[in-house]
């Protein structure tokens, strides 16, 4: 990890901000934060981080009027901003959904190699040619893909509403692909009984989850209610007291009664459950089956590059910007605008 002194070497820019802020007296980590505070309005921007992003950053978004959240909301909020920068904190298919709804905007990441196992593993020409292959069905794709894959999609959907979009063009009769999670497709398919052919992908946190273990755990823990992310495996799903997006699993965690929970999602959702809910104890699910070594690896590592660092210099970088063509701008606007638009009629 960079120190500040080297920051401040690197980039002249950021000696200037400290030079006219004498009061720089904390613990480095508070002194990023600082800097950071400060480009944020040198460069009219704000910070849109996803709940698996490092708990400082989540800090600093929020202690500076910008957001944490789900996809969903993090594609909501960054549309009805009126900063001209909006630095995306999570994995790069955020970024460029940023992009896709605000192409007005300079959206810049942390880290542009920030990559997600579902939109890595559905490639678009492949992608292209499947949906070739089933003219005949409605395309649905999961937030967790590329500009270019949305752009050839009818809808684009995230965890939250997954099921609310698949249960209306079931009942529209519409037979459908869904793409990319292969885990979260066939949860869909269980509670809609929709005719859907699916992608075979999946998320590589989400899939280590046993439920052998999560069982043993349950049963040391009676009292606790088990919370899933509905990108984990079916036998997993199926010993959820509730399945949700994270913000559903949060917004669980504060209103169940329970006082324990087991957590089968990315660990650094906890920064957002004990700040809602502080009194409410946290248990990670186990992400070992029997004879494994590793008892916790709950955690992206995508997510995982993001730091106070490179979001520092992501503001100095012009590697760090998202670019999409016009073309694929417009197509992909519009499934992803559809998405937005089904959600305002769910509240
Ligand atoms: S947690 Fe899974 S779905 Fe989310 S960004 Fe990482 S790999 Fe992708």
């Amino acid at each position: 990890m960079s120190s500040v002194k080297s920051l401040q070497t690197e980039f002249p820019e950021t000696i200037e901000i400290i030079n006219k802020n004498p009061s720089y007296t904390y613990n480095e980590k508070n002194e990023k934060k600082k800097i950071i505070k400060d480009l944020l309005k040198k460069y009219d921007a704000k910070i849109v981080a996803h709940y698996y992003v490092d708990e400082d950053i989540q800090e600093i978004a929020e202690e500076t009027g910008g957001f944490v959240a789900d996809s969903l909301e993090m594609a909501r909020f960054g549309a009805k901003q009126s900063s001209s920068t909006l630095i995306v904190a999570g994995v790069r298919f955020m970024g460029e959904t940023a992009k896709i709804l605000s192409p007005e905007k300079k959206i810049i990441m942390p880290v542009i190699e920030a990559e997600c196992s579902l939109d890595l593993n559905c490639p678009y020409e492949d992608f292209k040619e499947f949906c070739k292959n089933n003219e005949d069905r409605e395309v649905v794709v999961y937030a967790n893909t590329s500009a270019k894959v949305k752009a050839i999609a009818d809808w684009v959907v995230t965890s939250s509403i997954a099921v609310k979009l698949v249960e209306h063009l079931h009942s529209n009769n519409k037979k459908l692909i869904w793409a990319p999670d292969k885990h979260l497709g066939r949860y869909i398919q269980s509670v809609t009984k929709a005719d859907m052919k699916i992608w075979n992908a999946s998320c590589i946190v989400h899939d280590e989850f046993k439920s052998e273990a999560l069982k043993k755990l349950k049963n040391e823990n009676k009292d606790a209610a088990i919370l899933v992310h509905p990108e984990s495996t079916l036998d997993v799903i199926a010993l959820a007291d509730v399945v949700g997006s994270t913000s559903q699993l949060i917004r669980a965690c504060k209103e169940l009664p329970n006082k324990k929970f087991i957590v089968a999602t990315d660990n650094r959702i906890f920064y957002k459950m004990r700040k809602s809910a502080p009194e409410k104890i946290l248990i990670e699910a186990p992400t070992a089956g029997k004879g494994a070594t590793c008892k916790s690896c709950a955690h992206c590592p995508w997510m995982a590059m993001n730091n106070l660092d490179n979001l520092i210099n992501a503001f100095h970088s012009n590697k760090n910007q998202i670019y999409i063509d016009k073309n694929t701008q417009e197509k992909a606007f519009k499934s992803t605008n559809k998405m937005i638009e089904f959600a305002k009629n769910l509240v």
